[in-house]
Protein backbone atom coordinates (compact mmCIF):
# COMPACT_ATOMS: atom_id res chain seq x y z
CA UNK A 1 0.00 0.00 0.00
CA UNK A 2 1.28 2.89 1.05
CA UNK A 3 4.54 0.89 1.76
CA UNK A 4 7.25 2.13 -1.16
CA UNK A 5 6.35 6.08 -0.53
CA UNK A 6 9.33 7.79 -0.26
CA UNK A 7 11.43 4.87 1.90
CA UNK A 8 14.20 3.98 -0.64
CA UNK A 9 15.40 7.30 -1.30
CA UNK A 10 17.31 6.38 1.98
CA UNK A 11 20.15 3.62 0.94
CA UNK A 12 20.91 2.30 4.17
CA UNK A 13 23.48 -0.11 3.46
CA UNK A 14 25.72 2.87 1.38
CA UNK A 15 26.10 4.87 4.65
CA UNK A 16 27.82 4.00 7.70
CA UNK A 17 25.34 2.77 10.57
CA UNK A 18 26.48 5.95 13.14
CA UNK A 19 25.79 8.32 9.92
CA UNK A 20 22.61 6.62 9.63
CA UNK A 21 21.22 6.31 13.52
CA UNK A 22 21.59 10.17 13.62
CA UNK A 23 18.98 11.27 11.41
CA UNK A 24 14.87 10.02 11.66
CA UNK A 25 15.18 8.57 8.19
CA UNK A 26 18.18 6.66 9.06
CA UNK A 27 17.10 4.86 11.78
CA UNK A 28 13.42 4.15 9.95
CA UNK A 29 15.31 2.97 7.20
CA UNK A 30 17.70 1.21 9.33
CA UNK A 31 14.17 -0.82 11.17
CA UNK A 32 12.17 -1.29 7.96
CA UNK A 33 14.68 -2.99 6.80
CA UNK A 34 15.33 -5.59 9.74
CA UNK A 35 11.73 -5.99 9.60
CA UNK A 36 11.36 -6.73 5.74
CA UNK A 37 14.91 -9.23 6.34
CA UNK A 38 13.11 -10.87 9.66
CA UNK A 39 16.06 -9.16 11.93
CA UNK A 40 14.05 -8.12 14.86
CA UNK A 41 14.62 -10.74 17.65
CA UNK A 42 12.77 -10.52 21.49
CA UNK A 43 15.20 -10.71 24.31
CA UNK A 44 13.21 -11.69 27.69
CA UNK A 45 13.97 -10.45 31.22
CA UNK A 46 12.58 -12.25 33.85
CA UNK A 47 10.16 -10.65 37.02
CA UNK A 48 9.64 -12.00 40.42
CA UNK A 49 8.15 -11.48 43.10
CA UNK A 50 9.48 -10.75 46.44
CA UNK A 51 7.94 -14.21 47.70
CA UNK A 52 10.56 -15.60 45.27
CA UNK A 53 8.49 -16.90 42.29
CA UNK A 54 8.97 -15.96 38.90
CA UNK A 55 5.80 -14.03 37.78
CA UNK A 56 7.03 -13.69 33.81
CA UNK A 57 8.72 -12.84 31.17
CA UNK A 58 9.56 -8.95 29.36
CA UNK A 59 9.60 -9.07 25.74
CA UNK A 60 12.25 -6.36 24.44
CA UNK A 61 13.31 -6.08 21.19
CA UNK A 62 16.72 -6.35 19.59
CA UNK A 63 17.79 -5.54 15.96
CA UNK A 64 20.36 -7.92 14.06
CA UNK A 65 22.50 -5.83 12.45
CA UNK A 66 24.63 -7.26 10.15
CA UNK A 67 28.30 -5.97 11.16
CA UNK A 68 27.26 -5.19 14.80
CA UNK A 69 25.54 -7.41 16.11
CA UNK A 70 22.29 -6.92 18.46
CA UNK A 71 20.86 -3.42 18.71
CA UNK A 72 19.50 -2.55 22.12
CA UNK A 73 15.95 -0.26 21.22
CA UNK A 74 17.67 2.91 22.07
CA UNK A 75 19.67 2.38 19.04
CA UNK A 76 16.49 3.14 17.16
CA UNK A 77 14.11 4.12 19.36
CA UNK A 78 12.32 7.49 16.80
CA UNK A 79 11.51 4.90 14.57
CA UNK A 80 9.62 2.64 17.29
CA UNK A 81 7.51 5.33 17.54
CA UNK A 82 7.05 6.36 13.63
CA UNK A 83 3.26 6.61 13.01
CA UNK A 84 4.09 4.14 10.18
CA UNK A 85 5.98 1.65 11.82
CA UNK A 86 4.42 1.50 15.57
CA UNK A 87 1.62 -0.49 14.22
CA UNK A 88 4.08 -2.73 12.26
CA UNK A 89 6.59 -3.34 14.94
CA UNK A 90 3.38 -3.95 17.66
CA UNK A 91 2.18 -6.79 15.06
CA UNK A 92 5.71 -8.04 14.75
CA UNK A 93 6.27 -8.02 18.49
CA UNK A 94 2.39 -9.16 19.22
CA UNK A 95 3.13 -12.01 17.00
CA UNK A 96 6.02 -12.93 17.82
CA UNK A 97 5.81 -12.69 21.85
CA UNK A 98 2.26 -14.54 21.95
CA UNK A 99 3.94 -17.42 19.47
CA UNK A 100 6.81 -17.43 22.02
CA UNK A 101 4.16 -17.75 25.05
CA UNK A 102 2.19 -20.49 23.39
CA UNK A 103 5.27 -22.66 22.66
CA UNK A 104 6.26 -22.22 25.94
CA UNK A 105 3.06 -23.39 27.43
CA UNK A 106 2.44 -26.25 25.24
CA UNK A 107 5.77 -27.40 26.81
CA UNK A 108 4.60 -27.10 30.07
CA UNK A 109 6.22 -24.33 31.12
CA UNK A 110 2.82 -21.81 31.31
CA UNK A 111 5.11 -17.83 31.35
CA UNK A 112 3.35 -14.44 31.47
CA UNK A 113 4.27 -12.37 28.63
CA UNK A 114 4.72 -8.58 28.74
CA UNK A 115 4.39 -6.75 25.45
CA UNK A 116 5.75 -3.30 25.11
CA UNK A 117 2.49 -1.62 23.43
CA UNK A 118 3.53 2.14 22.33
CA UNK A 119 0.09 3.95 23.27
CA UNK A 120 0.45 5.00 19.30
CA UNK A 121 -0.47 1.45 18.46
CA UNK A 122 -2.97 1.29 21.17
CA UNK A 123 -4.51 4.51 19.54
CA UNK A 124 -4.44 3.46 16.21
CA UNK A 125 -8.39 2.71 15.32
CA UNK A 126 -6.76 -1.60 14.30
CA UNK A 127 -5.20 -2.15 17.79
CA UNK A 128 -8.06 -4.38 18.87
CA UNK A 129 -8.01 -6.30 16.41
CA UNK A 130 -4.48 -6.78 15.49
CA UNK A 131 -4.96 -8.11 19.07
CA UNK A 132 -7.74 -10.17 18.84
CA UNK A 133 -5.86 -11.22 15.34
CA UNK A 134 -3.01 -12.18 17.62
CA UNK A 135 -4.97 -14.06 20.11
CA UNK A 136 -6.49 -16.31 17.69
CA UNK A 137 -3.65 -17.26 15.85
CA UNK A 138 -2.33 -19.12 19.25
CA UNK A 139 -5.79 -20.56 20.28
CA UNK A 140 -4.13 -23.36 22.50
CA UNK A 141 -2.34 -19.62 24.59
CA UNK A 142 -4.50 -18.74 27.66
CA UNK A 143 -4.97 -15.16 27.35
CA UNK A 144 -4.21 -14.37 31.44
CA UNK A 145 -0.56 -15.15 30.37
CA UNK A 146 -0.61 -11.92 27.84
CA UNK A 147 0.65 -8.99 29.59
CA UNK A 148 -0.09 -5.26 27.25
CA UNK A 149 2.76 -2.54 28.85
CA UNK A 150 1.61 0.45 27.66
CA UNK A 151 4.52 2.85 27.10
CA UNK A 152 3.65 6.25 26.58
CA UNK A 153 4.78 7.72 23.01
CA UNK A 154 2.33 9.98 21.91
CA UNK A 155 0.08 11.67 25.31
CA UNK A 156 -2.86 10.13 25.66
CA UNK A 157 -5.34 12.86 25.16
CA UNK A 158 -8.18 10.93 24.57
CA UNK A 159 -8.82 9.26 27.93
CA UNK A 160 -12.47 7.64 27.91
CA UNK A 161 -10.98 6.03 24.34
CA UNK A 162 -7.94 4.93 26.42
CA UNK A 163 -9.82 4.09 28.99
CA UNK A 164 -12.24 1.86 26.40
CA UNK A 165 -9.04 0.42 24.92
CA UNK A 166 -7.92 -0.82 28.02
CA UNK A 167 -11.38 -2.30 29.68
CA UNK A 168 -12.01 -4.38 25.92
CA UNK A 169 -8.48 -5.68 26.29
CA UNK A 170 -9.47 -7.28 30.37
CA UNK A 171 -12.56 -8.43 28.22
CA UNK A 172 -10.25 -10.43 25.99
CA UNK A 173 -8.38 -12.06 29.06
CA UNK A 174 -5.29 -10.24 28.95
CA UNK A 175 -3.58 -8.29 31.81
CA UNK A 176 -2.64 -4.48 31.28
CA UNK A 177 0.31 -2.77 33.10
CA UNK A 178 1.68 1.20 33.07
CA UNK A 179 5.06 1.22 32.30
CA UNK A 180 7.77 3.69 32.93
CA UNK A 181 5.35 4.99 35.87
CA UNK A 182 6.44 8.57 36.94
CA UNK A 183 7.89 9.90 33.70
CA UNK A 184 4.93 10.62 31.80
CA UNK A 185 3.41 13.88 31.31
CA UNK A 186 -0.06 12.61 33.37
CA UNK A 187 1.11 9.81 35.61
CA UNK A 188 -1.07 10.27 38.70
CA UNK A 189 -4.00 10.97 36.32
CA UNK A 190 -3.27 7.65 34.71
CA UNK A 191 -3.11 5.79 37.93
CA UNK A 192 -6.40 7.25 38.70
CA UNK A 193 -8.47 6.66 35.04
CA UNK A 194 -6.55 3.72 33.39
CA UNK A 195 -7.79 0.51 34.55
CA UNK A 196 -4.36 -1.58 34.76
CA UNK A 197 -3.52 -4.34 36.79
CA UNK A 198 -0.24 -3.17 37.61
CA UNK A 199 2.43 -0.64 37.39
CA UNK A 200 6.10 -0.64 36.50
CA UNK A 201 7.84 2.15 38.27
CA UNK A 202 10.83 3.42 36.03
CA UNK A 203 13.80 2.96 36.60
CA UNK A 204 15.08 6.34 36.94
CA UNK A 205 13.45 6.34 40.52
CA UNK A 206 14.90 3.15 41.73
CA UNK A 207 18.84 3.57 40.72
CA UNK A 208 19.25 6.06 42.98
CA UNK A 209 16.75 5.05 45.96
CA UNK A 210 19.18 3.91 48.77
CA UNK A 211 20.84 7.18 48.56
CA UNK A 212 18.21 9.82 47.84
CA UNK A 213 15.65 10.66 49.95
CA UNK A 214 13.64 12.44 47.42
CA UNK A 215 13.47 9.19 45.02
CA UNK A 216 12.83 7.09 48.12
CA UNK A 217 10.14 9.17 49.36
CA UNK A 218 8.42 9.10 45.35
CA UNK A 219 8.75 5.12 44.91
CA UNK A 220 7.15 4.91 48.56
CA UNK A 221 4.46 6.89 47.67
CA UNK A 222 3.86 5.54 44.62
CA UNK A 223 4.02 2.03 45.86
CA UNK A 224 1.61 3.19 48.61
CA UNK A 225 -1.32 4.84 46.45
CA UNK A 226 -1.06 1.28 43.91
CA UNK A 227 -1.32 -0.61 46.68
CA UNK A 228 -3.98 0.82 48.03
CA UNK A 229 -5.86 0.65 44.76
CA UNK A 230 -5.45 -3.11 44.31
CA UNK A 231 -2.32 -2.82 41.36
CA UNK A 232 0.68 -4.85 41.81
CA UNK A 233 3.98 -2.52 41.24
CA UNK A 234 6.76 -3.81 39.46
CA UNK A 235 10.19 -2.15 40.33
CA UNK A 236 12.30 -1.74 37.48
CA UNK A 237 16.30 -1.94 37.01
CA UNK A 238 16.70 -3.88 40.72
CA UNK A 239 20.21 -4.17 40.68
CA UNK A 240 21.61 -4.76 44.15
CA UNK A 241 20.41 -6.58 46.90
CA UNK A 242 20.27 -3.18 48.56
CA UNK A 243 17.49 -2.61 45.85
CA UNK A 244 15.73 -5.12 46.82
CA UNK A 245 15.84 -5.08 50.32
CA UNK A 246 14.27 -1.72 50.71
CA UNK A 247 12.45 -1.92 47.87
CA UNK A 248 10.61 -5.36 49.50
CA UNK A 249 10.63 -3.57 52.45
CA UNK A 250 8.38 -0.82 51.09
CA UNK A 251 5.92 -2.40 49.55
CA UNK A 252 6.87 -3.24 46.14
CA UNK A 253 5.74 -7.08 44.85
CA UNK A 254 7.18 -7.79 41.82
CA UNK A 255 11.01 -6.77 41.00
CA UNK A 256 12.93 -6.99 37.95
CA UNK A 257 16.60 -5.96 37.16
CA UNK A 258 19.90 -7.34 36.04
CA UNK A 259 20.44 -8.40 39.65
CA UNK A 260 17.82 -11.42 38.99
CA UNK A 261 18.53 -11.57 35.17
CA UNK A 262 19.54 -9.46 32.27
CA UNK A 263 17.40 -10.02 29.20
CA UNK A 264 18.07 -13.54 27.97
CA UNK A 265 17.39 -15.06 24.35
CA UNK A 266 14.10 -16.82 24.52
CA UNK A 267 15.63 -20.69 24.44
CA UNK A 268 17.77 -19.81 27.39
CA UNK A 269 14.13 -18.74 29.58
CA UNK A 270 12.97 -22.52 30.74
CA UNK A 271 16.76 -22.80 31.92
CA UNK A 272 16.56 -19.83 33.91
CA UNK A 273 13.08 -20.39 35.59
CA UNK A 274 13.88 -24.25 36.61
CA UNK A 275 17.42 -22.92 38.16
CA UNK A 276 15.74 -19.52 39.72
CA UNK A 277 15.57 -20.18 43.48
CA UNK A 278 15.60 -17.17 46.09
CA UNK A 279 17.67 -18.54 48.72
CA UNK A 280 16.03 -18.10 52.22
CA UNK A 281 15.03 -14.97 53.50
CA UNK A 282 17.51 -12.85 55.00
CA UNK A 283 16.62 -8.98 56.33
CA UNK A 284 12.55 -9.40 54.83
CA UNK A 285 14.50 -9.82 50.88
CA UNK A 286 15.49 -12.39 48.84
CA UNK A 287 18.53 -13.32 47.23
CA UNK A 288 18.48 -15.49 43.74
CA UNK A 289 21.10 -18.61 43.34
CA UNK A 290 21.92 -19.96 40.40
CA UNK A 291 21.90 -17.05 37.73
P1 LIG B 1 11.17 -0.72 29.30
O1 LIG B 1 9.94 -1.32 28.76
O2 LIG B 1 11.05 0.14 30.52
O3 LIG B 1 12.16 -1.93 29.54
C1 LIG B 1 13.10 -1.99 30.57
C2 LIG B 1 14.48 -1.64 30.08
O4 LIG B 1 15.37 -1.61 31.19
C3 LIG B 1 15.08 -2.67 29.12
O5 LIG B 1 15.92 -1.97 28.24
C4 LIG B 1 15.92 -3.52 30.04
O6 LIG B 1 16.96 -4.22 29.38
C5 LIG B 1 16.47 -2.47 30.96
N1 LIG B 1 16.86 -3.02 32.24
C6 LIG B 1 16.33 -4.08 32.89
N2 LIG B 1 16.92 -4.27 34.08
C7 LIG B 1 17.84 -3.31 34.21
C8 LIG B 1 18.79 -2.98 35.26
O7 LIG B 1 18.87 -3.62 36.30
N3 LIG B 1 19.58 -1.89 35.05
C9 LIG B 1 19.50 -1.15 33.90
N4 LIG B 1 20.33 -0.10 33.77
N5 LIG B 1 18.62 -1.43 32.90
C10 LIG B 1 17.81 -2.51 33.06
P2 LIG B 1 15.87 -2.21 26.67
O8 LIG B 1 15.66 -3.65 26.38
O9 LIG B 1 17.07 -1.53 26.11
O10 LIG B 1 14.55 -1.45 26.25
C11 LIG B 1 14.45 -0.07 26.41
C12 LIG B 1 13.05 0.42 26.12
O11 LIG B 1 12.72 0.20 24.75
C13 LIG B 1 11.97 -0.33 26.88
O12 LIG B 1 11.90 0.18 28.19
C14 LIG B 1 10.75 -0.01 26.06
O13 LIG B 1 10.24 1.27 26.37
C15 LIG B 1 11.33 0.02 24.66
N6 LIG B 1 11.02 -1.29 24.03
C16 LIG B 1 11.66 -2.47 24.20
N7 LIG B 1 11.07 -3.43 23.46
C17 LIG B 1 10.03 -2.83 22.84
C18 LIG B 1 9.01 -3.29 21.95
O14 LIG B 1 8.94 -4.47 21.60
N8 LIG B 1 8.11 -2.37 21.50
C19 LIG B 1 8.16 -1.06 21.89
N9 LIG B 1 7.23 -0.22 21.42
N10 LIG B 1 9.09 -0.60 22.73
C20 LIG B 1 10.00 -1.47 23.20
MG1 LIG C 1 8.36 -2.34 29.45
MG1 LIG D 1 9.57 0.16 31.89
MG1 LIG E 1 11.98 1.97 31.39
Amino acid sequence: AAKDAGRDQFQLHSLALDEAMQTEAGTRALLEQALQENRLVLYYQPVVSSAGAVIGVEALIRLQHPERGLLPPAAFFSALDHPRLARSIGRFVLNAALHQAALWQEAGHPLRVSVNISTRHLLDARFLEDLQEMLAKYPGLRPELVEIEITESAPLRDMPEAQRLLVACHRLGVRVALDDFGTGNASLTYLQQLPADSIKIDQSFVRDVIDDPKDLAIVTAVITASRMLGMNVIAEGVETADHVDLLVKTGCNHLQGYFFSKPIPAEDVPAWVAHFRPAPRTKDSLHPLNI
